[in-house]
């Protein structure tokens, strides 16, 4: 398989999907602890990067991902929408020249991660997206390193991103809105640790499913 080969279309339709049929959490959880605009935010993106559906079609695997940051970040708002922007970019160019193998992928995935932890200067454990992206990306570098199936690695990266998810609930925040509100902040899972999850694990399914 080739680089060029791979659509993005099929995750982004999956992805949206997913933040549909979680909209309303979507929406209590940043309204709990942040301002409630992310649920907004996100389908402001994903509608988008809908509306560019036959160039980001034409582009090859990391054009198209380079073309992904720069539309979510002219158009989504909000920290998450200039955060997530800065993870595509910086995808797009470490795809480059890459085999689309587990080792590539995990290599890209995780240049992602630390463009959102140098953006946001932001790391685990401060109740933010980073408490899912982070576990996720460690997971698929170990399956990389223990020459993990990919079938495997898929299900224990969604796993490692629900911990993640869920381990913000008794954090308290140190970035982002939520870090505003001390105490008042715990019990609450964070908005954009729930919606990257949700994203990963549906990102996950379209591969899994596809073989
Ligand atoms: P805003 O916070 O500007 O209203 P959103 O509501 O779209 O933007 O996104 C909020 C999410 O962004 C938070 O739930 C958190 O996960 C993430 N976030 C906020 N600040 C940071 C940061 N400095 N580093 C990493 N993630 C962050
Ligand atoms: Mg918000």
């Amino acid at each position: 398989m080739s680089d060029s080969s791979i659509s993005v279309l099929p995750f982004i339709h999956a992805i949206k999907d997913t933040i549909n049929s979680h909209a309303d959490e979507i929406a209590h959880l940043d309204q709990a602890i942040g301002d409630g605009d992310h649920l907004i935010n996100l389908q402001r993106g994903i509608d988008a990067l809908l509306k560019n559906r036959d160039e980001l079609e034409q582009l090859d695997f990391s054009a198209a991902l380079s073309k992904i940051g720069l539309t979510l970040m002219s158009t989504m708002g909000g920290a998450s929408g200039s955060l997530f922007g800065s993870m595509f970019v910086t995808m797009g160019k470490t795809a480059k020249e890459k085999p689309v193998a587990l080792e590539s992928i995990s290599e890209i995935f995780t240049a992602g991660v630390e463009s959102i932890k140098a953006r946001g200067k932001a790391d685990i454990g401060e109740k933010t997206m980073l408490d899912t992206l982070i576990p996720a990306s460690t997971s698929l570098q170990e399956s990389m390193t223990h020459e993990a199936e990919l079938s495997i690695a898929l299900e224990s990266m969604k796993q490692a991103a629900i911990e993640g998810m869920e381990s913000t609930e008794d954090m308290l925040a140190t970035k982002g809105r939520a870090s505003f509100l001390g105490e008042r902040a715990r019990g609450h899972i964070d908005a954009g640790a729930r919606t990257s999850q949700l994203m990963l694990c549906a990102i996950a399914d379209v591969i899994l499913e596809n073989g």
